[in-house]
């Protein structure tokens, strides 16, 4: 698939482009020349490529038109009572349950992500990103003491304003509802901005929170470039919280622009996650869990477990079991139910994990597994579907084995004791996850409290409960999402002593 930014190249129905380029189909500023919903053949450096949609290509002035909707609205929006938010917030979470089949084929569309994962994870945990957050902020109670001298001691939680939501391409509208439903529910009022890599369910999504009474200007989505319209967000002086997914790159620029106006911010960030295997590990399930830990989403999760250390002992038998599993995967056409595995999300992207594996050899990693590009047949001729990779005897201050791919490869490294087995997973400058494996109880506290990272998942992976605390260490993240956690961020505690 050929995707999708805003730019004037779609100015011209047929137009020859680089690989590099993205192309969005009819920009707003360019709604005259294709019409809505026309299929535009491109084509990119030589290969002809099909504009499936259009959404808007925004600028600064989008920005403060939404900042200054986003204000009028704040007033009203922050007093409305609880039990009205609930009710609207909950609408929200049924309609998107309601328009599930559309969402889902919306989403696998933008992304090229298998159906499996779409249907189990994305949209229905969209769904409940909202259910969840109405619930939450009910029970999210100011705190308040008696103090021994018979005061009144208490803190209030008051919404921020007008706030910024900024998700990436890799589950467009889950996590991008993570950060919006939360942030309405304290009251807020919330500049949207989903990946322009992946703008089709967020504008389905705006529509259903039209339909659920969602007030004008409460929620404001704007498509476009990072470059130009995040700038333009983490620029506005009247933006006071920015709640960004995406690169741990693109989080500096925010931060160097947000800081100054010392912005209140939260980061979730990339991630280089450890696998820890140890020899008394459960076998089966542990195989069973790596394969998804190691390829889910084509390796596009920041917690995908993407270093996988196993214990010296147990190595051998480990690859041998692996890459037979490894090599029987069926990656697909997204749109077939049967599939788990689907394409990289876009050329760029495509180019760049492919990067990556030659980098890998370059380096000395000899490939076990896969390395190549998946042609398929079909509808499916021109995407970018790459073999779960699996690499083997690289050293460990090479770049492949810190720096993230984001793609379905995975690094092999033996080790022999559980001090080393910490100190190579600690070794990163990254801190998302990591996952162990071991049946030693005490082995399993004993690690997880030693290693640098704000989860860890003992015999399993991704299990994702929304009232834990999520968000990483080092350069993985700032602050925390998740539960109380999102409300906290999303309000601003104020406290006041009352002298009786
Ligand atoms: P990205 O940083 O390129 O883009 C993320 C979002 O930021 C997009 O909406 C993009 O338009 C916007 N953006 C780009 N430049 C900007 C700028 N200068 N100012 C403001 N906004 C800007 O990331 P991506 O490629 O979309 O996503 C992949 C990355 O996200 C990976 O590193 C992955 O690990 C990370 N990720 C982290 C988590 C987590 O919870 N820790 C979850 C998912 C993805």
């Amino acid at each position: 698939r050929a995707l999708v930014a805003a730019s004037q190249l779609t100015l011209k129905y047929e137009h020859t482009i680089k690989a590099n380029d993205f192309v969005l189909a009819g920009a707003a500023t360019t709604a005259d020349f294709i019409p809505p919903n026309a299929h535009v053949r491109l084509r990119m450096e030589g290969q002809e490529s099909e504009v499936y949609s259009q959404a808007p290509d925004s600028d600064e002035r989008d920005v403060d038109n939404a900042v200054q909707a986003a204000q009028r609205a704040f007033p009203t929006w922050s007093k409305t009572s609880l039990e009205k938010r609930y009710e609207i917030l909950i609408k929200i979470s049924q309609l998107i349950e309601k328009n599930k089949d559309e969402l889902v084929a919306l989403e696998i569309n933008d992304t090229g992500k298998a159906y499996d994962i779409v249907s189990h994870v994305d949209i229905p945990r969209s769904s409940s990103n909202f259910r969840f957050f109405a619930t939450g902020i009910m029970h999210f109670a100011s705190e308040s003491h008696h103090m021994p001298e018979g005061g009144l001691n208490y803190t209030m939680r008051d919404p921020i304003g007008v706030v910024a939501c900024i998700s990436p391409w890799n589950f467009p509208l889950y996590l991008f509802t993570w950060k919006i439903a939360p942030a309405l529910a304290a009251g807020n009022t919330v500049i949207g901005k989903p990946s322009e890599v992946t703008p089709m369910t967020a504008f389905r999504f705006s529509q259903i929170c039209q339909e659920a009474g969602l007030p004008a200007g409460v929620l404001n989505i704007i498509h476009g470039v990072g470059k130009k319209v995040g700038n333009a967000i983490s620029e506005h002086k009247n933006i006071k919280a920015i709640s960004f997914t995406g690169s741990t790159q693109t989080a500096k620029t925010i931060a160097s622009i947000a800081a100054p106006m010392f912005k209140k911010i939260s980061f979730e960030l990339g991630g280089k996650n450890p696998n820890v295997i140890f020899a008394d590990c459960n076998w089966d399930k542990m195989i069973a869990t790596t394969l998804r830990s190691s390829f889910s989403n084509s390796g596009q999760v920041c917690l995908c477990g993407s270093r996988i250390f196993i214990q010296e002992s147990i190595y051998e038998k480990f690859k041998t079991y692996f890459l037979d599993k490894v090599k029987n995967l069926k990656v697909g056409d997204p749109m077939d139910k049967e599939t788990k595995f689907g394409s990289m999300v876009s050329k760029p992207h495509f180019d760049k994990v492919m990067g990556c594996i030659e980098l890998a050899k370059k380096e000395g990693g000899k490939i076990l597994a896969g390395g190549k590009q998946l042609k398929l047949t079909g509808r499916c001729a021109n995407g970018y579907f790459i073999e779960p990779t699996v690499i083997e005897g690289l050293p460990q201050n090479c770049r492949t084995n810190n720096e993230e791919i984001f793609g379905p490869v995975v690094t092999l490294q033996p080790f022999k004791t559980e001090a080393e087995a910490v100190e190579l997973a600690n070794a990163v400058e990254y801190g998302l996850s990591a996952t162990l494996w071991t049946q030693d109880v005490n082995r399993a506290h004993q690690v997880a409290a030693k290693l640098e990272c704000g989860v860890v998942w003992v015999n399993d992976w991704m299990v994702r409960d929304l009232r834990t605390p999520f968000g990483g260490k080092k350069s993985s993240g700032v602050g925390k999402e998740g539960g109380w956690e999102s409300l906290r961020f999303f309000t601003e505690p104020k406290n006041i002593y009352v002298g009786i």
